[in-house]
């Protein structure tokens, strides 16, 4: 193993120079997560010497239950055939973006389930009226597999959809969906949603286009560590190309139903993915760390292996066990509690504004 870029018998000693697969693959099976979260510490302070760790407020709309796709993992979604789903109304969706604005959340996460019974017009519409009514609102809405299926609804592009889309109101786009993004786990997890190169493209249009987006890995099943590599390095590659990733989030699977195993991923396990990120991902400006999954001890710790922004208080969490903050001010102990200067963002990472 040639060591020339992290030597890790020195603990202060790391270099600019970027990490190759084999070595993270090394590091991912091989090296203590201290002496990757010492580097990664580091390596963090180069890109901000402030002490400060930010954070934003957002609020989940979930506009519909039903989903055909049917990821093995998701206890969430109902099937058309069930006829046990929920559509949104419009009027409840500004129902909710009006209960989030008054609480002081000024980002709405807009996704749902693949639902084949809503018409595109409906998405253009809330949209446009969310934009509307509150115009200080920014809207980070839909995934990959979601644009794949407007696209087919509608008969036009990828890129004729977002475009539409961002007319409508359209601010950002989560790279939600993703979790590992190898055919095998795919298969496994998910045979009918994006394959890893169709979420790759769809990605890399919206940001050709402009959209800037988050994007995570979701891992803690039967996925090998080659496969993690494959994972982080097509997300690499995506920035290499397009620049507008603007942070990257690691989560966990959690155990939502019993149709796919789910390990139990250790602390220090969780604290090396973030450390891993850090130093891999050297593009990307942002690591988050989600106190969603692992709560606020691991998230204490992984601000010091190389995060640098917190999975912020949520407000409505459909999908996951929350461990979250419950409102700004426990956010901002939190991260005083954890020795840093809280700062709050905007999606765009812009300290001191809201959105
Ligand atoms: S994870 Fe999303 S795409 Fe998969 S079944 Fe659940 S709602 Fe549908």
């Amino acid at each position: 193993m040639d060591t020339r870029i992290y030597q890790f018998e020195n603990k202060a000693s790391y270099s600019r120079g970027r990490m190759n697969n084999e070595e993270a693959l090394f590091h991912w099976q091989n090296t203590p997560f201290y002496d990757l979260a010492s580097a990664a510490d580091q390596f963090k302070k180069v890109k901000f010497p402030e002490k400060q760790v930010s954070y934003t407020m957002f609020r989940i709309i979930n506009y519909t239950d039903v989903c055909d796709i049917e990821c093995n993992f998701c206890s969430f979604m109902k099937s058309v055939e069930s006829k046990k789903g929920y559509v949104l109304t419009i009027d409840q969706i500004l129902e909710k973006t009006n209960e989030a604005w008054q609480k002081d959340y000024r980002q709405i996460f807009f996704q749902g389930g693949v639902n084949p019974q809503i018409p595109f017009d409906y998405y253009l519409n809330a949209l446009n009226s969310m934009k509307t009514k509150f115009p200080g609102i920014h809207i980070r809405a839909f995934s990959p597999v979601e644009i794949r299926e407007f696209s087919k609804l509608t008969q036009r592009s990828i890129e004729n959809v977002l475009t539409d889309l961002r007319q409508a109101g359209l601010d950002s786009f989560p790279g939600a969906g993703a979790e590992i993004l190898s055919s095998r786990m795919r298969n496994i997890l998910s045979g009918k949603k994006t394959t890893p190169q169709e979420w790759y493209d769809i990605m890399a249009a919206a940001l050709h286009l402009g959209l800037k987006a988050s994007t995570n890995i979701v891992w803690g099943s039967v996925e090998t560590a080659e496969e993690i590599i494959e994972h982080l390095s097509m997300i690499r590659k995506l920035q290499d190309e397009t620049k507008n990733i603007l942070s990257f989030v690691p989560w966990t699977f959690q155990q939502q139903t019993k149709g796919f195993k789910v390990r139990h991923v250790p602390s220090h396990e969780y604290l090396k993915m973030i450390s891993l990120s850090r130093l891999y991902l050297d593009n990307i400006d942002h690591i988050e760390v989600s106190l969603l999954v692992k709560g606020k001890q691991v998230g204490e710790l992984a601000l010091y292996s190389g995060a640098d922004d917190i999975n912020s208080p949520v407000y409505e969490e459909n999908v996951l066990r929350s461990y979250g903050l419950s409102n700004e001010q426990e956010c901002i102990e939190f991260i005083k509690e954890a020795g840093f200067e809280p700062k709050r963002r905007s999606f765009n990472f812009v300290y001191g504004e809201k959105s």
